[in-house]
């Protein structure tokens, strides 16, 4: 390494929570006016706000974007032993509420022009598995994915679609915003997403009937009784009221953050063109993303060798090349947070077992091959190469030039 770089003073995240004042006035109300219980006016004001904003006709408040995604999968109709096509490259609550209904995850593998399921790959698996009747497809780190084609695809196979937009909120595709494209879409609240009520996410549908299905499964499925009386298994998955107050101060907010992680993505893209680097791919002709995430992936013939294990890596440093696991280790050394790209679904020791549908039907690869220039594991070959840059909002310019002046240093 051939300068000292001098770590940053205060600890930049990879995203972090970012308040505005509001959220304490909504959360003091609810707790002056002694609304604190899953009943209360924020709720009912949040689900309002984010139904105008998302453009859907019902949005349910619940304790969180993974509770969301579980009672959209049992209002999809998932039942033990049915396979369900499912993003592979993801974060695994996308998947694991297929897990909790029985059902059994097929991982669709990843197309690279925006890192979200390759709707090729998914015409490959309704070949192979005819019977499937749903799939659950997420938007990585705020970009959209192919969605015309997939909601093609699907619809040719008679497919019902659980839209997973915990990553994308305010991203739009064709105009439309994520969380509108499947007949049930989630989004998430947790603490680092774009705006946060701490925790808690929404289940979105145009479909009244379900709405208050989810309704009613998310406060124990109680049935109109004067008594606790029960025809169906119910869960205790309703926002509080005083989450609910974080978020409905925070909904005001999500156009600023969103320009916000542009602004940080577009300084990535200017700081690190001269390396042989790209940013994560944006498909600008039909989308807008929320930029979420800013991510990097190292060109393929300036990879140096990298061994990942299940828990640990190593690698060698080469002139001119670089790999994520040096490049994290040292944002980490300036006191910074990046974060490998989700590891794919099909290489996680809990789903060894379940099927993988690649473009080119290879099945899972033994290691990152290529032919004629070409992965034949995408989801693997961008979780070996690419990375998560520090992508907080409240991030200084200085602070992101510090960074980029210590992966520029990586390729020396
Ligand atoms: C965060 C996230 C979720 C889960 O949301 P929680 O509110 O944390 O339960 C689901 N899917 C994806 C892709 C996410 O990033």
């Amino acid at each position: 390494m051939s300068k000292e770089i001098k770590p940053l003073e205060k600890k930049v995240w990879l995203s972090s929570p970012t308040m505005h004042g509001e959220e304490i006035k909504y959360v003091q109300e609810a707790y002056e006016t002694n609304w604190m219980s899953t009943v209360g006016a924020n709720i009912n004001e949040v689900e309002k706000e984010i139904c105008k904003k998302v453009g859907c006709k019902y949005a349910v408040a619940l304790a969180s974007g993974t509770s969301s995604l579980h009672l959209a999968v049992k209002l999809a109709g998932v039942k033990p032993g049915d396979k369900v096509f499912c993003s592979d490259m993801t974060f695994a609550a996308t998947v694991n509420p297929v897990v909790y209904e029985g059902g059994v995850p097929v991982f669709i593998d990843t197309e690279y022009d925006t890192w979200n399921m390759d709707p090729v790959a998914l015409e490959k698996a309704f070949e192979l598995y005819p019977e499937v009747k749903v799939v659950v497809v997420a938007h990585l780190y705020g970009t959209p994915g192919k969605i015309d084609e997939i909601k093609a695809v699907c619809k040719k196979h008679n497919a019902v679609i659980v839209e997973d937009a915990a990553e994308s909120l305010g991203a739009t595709y064709k105009g439309k915003q994520t969380g509108t494209f499947g007949n049930y879409n989630c989004i998430s609240f947790n603490g680092n997403k774009i705006i946060t009520g701490s925790s808690g996410g929404m289940l979105l549908t145009d479909s009244e009937e379900a709405a208050n299905k989810a309704r009613k499964w998310s406060t124990q499925s109680r049935e109109a009784a004067a008594w606790y009386q029960h025809e169906e298994i119910g869960y205790n998955y309703r926002m509080s009221n005083v989450i609910a107050g974080v978020v409905r101060g925070q909904i005001p907010h999500l156009e600023e953050h969103i320009a916000q992680k542009k602004a940080i993505y577009e300084r990535y893209k200017e700081g690190l063109k001269d390396l042989p680097v790209k940013m994560n791919p944006i498909d600008f002709k039909n989308s807008e993303p929320n930029y979420w995430l800013s991510c990097m992936i190292i060109d393929q013939d300036a990879m140096g060798e990298q061994v990942r294990g299940e828990q640990k890596a190593l690698y060698k440093h080469e002139k001119g090349k670089s790999t994520p696991t040096e490049i994290l280790e040292k944002i980490a050394s300036i006191n910074a947070e990046g974060r490998p790209i989700w590891k794919p679904m099909h290489m996680q020791p809990i789903f060894r077992m379940n099927p993988f549908v690649t473009r080119n039907g290879n099945g899972r690869a033994q290691t990152n091959a290529y032919i004629d220039g070409v992965a034949t594991d995408i989801g693997m070959d961008i979780f070996e190469r690419g990375l998560c840059l520090p992508s907080d909002n409240k991030m200084t310019t200085e602070e992101q030039d510090t960074i980029i002046e210590v992966i520029k240093s990586c390729f020396e």
